[in-house]
């Protein structure tokens, strides 16, 4: 099975408008180094993960039919993109109540009636639609709810952390539920982590140890985080991969 990181920026993105550290400048120069915001692509139940600003962007070179919405949670990086959406007729959206209300909210405000479907999920439960999802709950402020899922089509799991505060590496349930599925896809926002609202790098490295997933890949990488270089070295010995934009996973 294949899955499609189509961004693997954080909020800002990377360059930065007016930024000039050396990620910002480098990606200015060589396109390679450029991260849109953080989503994700999988082709199989054709599933988007966070539709993101860069939205139009990502599905113009996808250019694949997107059937089901999955939201981590209501920060405008992981949703406003919801109203690119507009060419697909049928959508499901699954996400946590909240997140479900601002996706809708956007939807009438933008689009207007659609046929689209709104599907609220409790957190720590499994539901199953042809495919299996499980929503835990994330520590990440100023949001109130913020989660991220475990996702089981056939005999894969798919786990995706969403945006998450370093508390999560004692949060027994969620390390539980990720515990050796074949993709983590993890956030490594900054080089040191920031109490209740993202991780560092050393914290990534440590929730991929304690999850012991059979391939790990670290996104939503701020412009002022390390380079991709350098990025790759720090992980390099525990054989992770850092994300870049449109990079495709095979599981
Ligand atoms: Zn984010
Ligand atoms: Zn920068
Ligand atoms: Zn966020």
């Amino acid at each position: 099975m294949r899955v499609i990181i189509l961004g693997s920026g954080s909020y800002s993105g990377t360059p930065k408008p007016l930024c000039n550290c050396e990620n910002c400048v480098r990606a200015r120069k060589y396109p390679q180094y450029k991260r849109t915001r953080f989503s994700v692509f999988i082709p199989e139940i054709k599933a988007l993960i966070d539709p993101s600003p860069d939205l139009h962007y990502h599905l113009e070179h996808l250019n694949m039919e997107v059937k089901k919405v999955f939201i981590t949670h209501a920060h405008f990086d992981h949703i406003a993109g919801l109203p690119e959406l507009q060419i697909f007729k049928e959508i499901k959206f699954y996400s946590h109540e909240y997140a479900v209300n601002v996706a809708k909210h956007l939807q009438e405000l933008f689009l207007g009636e659609r046929d689209w479907r709104y599907i609220s999920l409790e957190f720590n439960r499994w539901y199953d639609f042809g495919f299996k999802v499980y929503h835990f709950p994330t520590v990440h402020q100023p949001i109130e709810v913020a989660g991220g899922f475990v996702i089981e089509i056939g005999k894969k799991r798919i786990a995706v952390t969403g945006d998450t505060g370093p508390e999560i590496l004692s949060d027994k349930n969620a390390i539980e539920v990720m515990k050796g599925v074949d993709l983590l896809i993890a956030e490594m926002t900054h080089k040191q982590s920031i109490p209740k609202t993202h991780l560092g790098v050393e914290d990534a490295i440590t929730l991929a140890q304690k999850v012991e997933a059979k391939k790990t890949v670290f996104a939503h990488i701020s412009h002022s985080n390390y380079t991709q270089e350098k990025l790759e070295e720090l992980v390099r010995e525990h054989g992770y991969i850092i994300a870049r934009d449109f990079m495709y996973v095979e599981i």
